[in-house]
């Protein structure tokens, strides 16, 4: 039995957890200003429900899926992203009669890739999803949204945004002739991957990672040309919104998400201190998707969020509270500390119980764990119903009356 973690899996020891929680608390807080309230889908759903909305071309289906036959012969996939599966929720319970909705969600997804900095197979999202809202001021609400977060995380200077339009689906088919013109021309110069997405999906080739294929890609056309006169309205609408609320930006004409649903705008906040993986936050319109799964047509549009790397690009870690070392010495000192303990943390205070060794020994951890104060209880103390405080930053020490004890901790934590 090998004991190492699976490949592409993590523990999240308790420092990491809390600039995990500090991404995913912000998230969640922001999120609820904004209208924006938690759902929590399974962790798996029937494989059918991924395929259905990433579209079987997709890199997520075609090879980062876990998938597995469960014991009552039902293929089961563990979820690779969000949106499916709220999508999913919202049809199987009937929640398109209460539209508009706003969702956020967080937590694990599972994709088999080629682990790296920034990029596992257990890795950890946070997302909004706002379904209902067919006009720009959507769109223009989620990119916000997505900003908020990071100005809260500290990480706007870090972060830029990049933002295109693929248009509507006149528009889009337009460009499809266009790009796959362009591309037929440089086949030779493809990866073998994107000769595959030529036939099938060649939208899906502007997303390639393939050196050979940035090399292409990089004087491909862009959608302005076949933008139709509805959708660059709109996208003056969704930049206008922008430019009122002080979001800059940087139009990526190649910015897509190869998906038939994903419609207008698109968008990616992105960072260069993470190297390949750049993307912290990618998200789109995706108005067909809740009727490509037989829910009735929904407008959607939202945005999913990588914890790990935004976790990777906060400044230090949130400090743990300091606690109080509580140090009984000698067995009755024992049997009195342990309802004290009880007392100050139930009156607010974290309380570490030192169990055994020595004065030294338990001083030496409290100094370990960076506890404020050591409260040491001995023979003399009991005796006279009273502890001895010693302050760990001033090294001040105070006979206190256990009765005391909790004002006088609390007024120094
Ligand atoms: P990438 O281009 O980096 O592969 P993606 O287009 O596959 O990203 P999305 O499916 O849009 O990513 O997911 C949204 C966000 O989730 C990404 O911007 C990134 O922050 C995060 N993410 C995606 N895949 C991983 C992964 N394997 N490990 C860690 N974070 C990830
Ligand atoms: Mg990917």
């Amino acid at each position: 039995m090998s004991l190492q973690p699976v490949r592409g899996t993590h523990d999240v020891l308790p420092d990491d957890g809390r600039r995990f929680r500090t991404v995913t608390e912000t998230g969640r807080a922001i999120a609820e200003r904004y209208g924006y309230h938690e759902i929590a889908t399974p962790i798996f759903e029937f494989s059918e429900v991924f395929k259905r909305t990433l579209g079987d071309t997709s890199d997520i289906v075609t090879k980062e899926m876990y998938t597995f036959t469960d014991k009552g012969g039902d293929e089961i996939t563990l979820r690779p992203e969000g949106t499916a599966g709220v999508a999913r929720a919202v049809i199987s319970g009937g929640l398109s009669q209460h539209l508009p909705l706003k969702f956020f969600y967080q937590g694990p997804m599972f994709r088999y890739e080629r682990p790296q900095k920034g990029r596992l197979r257990q890795f950890h999202q946070i997302g909004v999803e706002l379904l209902g809202v067919a006009e720009p001021l959507g769109d223009i609400e989620v990119i916000a949204l997505g900003a908020a977060i990071l100005s809260e995380l500290g990480l706007s200077a870090k972060t830029r945004l990049e933002l295109n339009t693929l248009g509507n689906a006149p528009s889009r088919a337009a460009y499809h002739e266009v790009l796959v013109e362009y591309l037929s021309a440089r086949r030779d110069a493809l990866s073998e991957d994107s000769l595959v997405r030529l036939e099938r999906n060649p939208l899906r080739i502007l997303d390639s990672k393939d050196p050979r294929d940035r090399a292409v890609i990089a004087d491909a056309p862009g959608f302005g040309a076949s933008l139709d006169a509805e959708s660059t309205d709109f996208f003056d609408a969704v930049r206008a919104g922008l430019d009122v609320l002080g979001i800059g930006y940087e139009l990526n004409p190649l910015l897509v998400r190869g998906l038939d649903y994903y419609c207008h705008t698109a968008f990616e906040f992105t960072t260069d201190a993470l190297g390949a993986q750049g993307a912290v936050i990618a998200g789109g319109r995706y108005d067909g998707l809740i009727s490509t799964m037989g829910g009735p047509e929904t407008a959607g549009v939202g945005w999913a969020a990588g914890i790990e790397r935004l976790a990777l690009l906060l400044d230090g870690t949130a400090d743990p509270v300091r606690p109080i070392a509580l140090i009984p010495l000698g067995t009755a000192a024992e049997t009195a500390a342990l309802p004290l303990a009880e007392r100050l943390r139930r009156g607010g205070l974290a309380v570490d119980l030192g169990y055994r060794g020595n004065l030294k020994r338990r001083m030496n951890r409290a100094n370990k764990i960076n506890a404020r104060a050591a409260v040491i209880i001995g023979d003399d103390e009991l005796a006279r119903n009273s502890a001895t405080l010693r302050d760990l930053d001033s090294g001040e020490q105070t006979l206190v009356p256990f009765e005391a004890l909790d004002d006088r901790l609390a007024s120094i934590v």
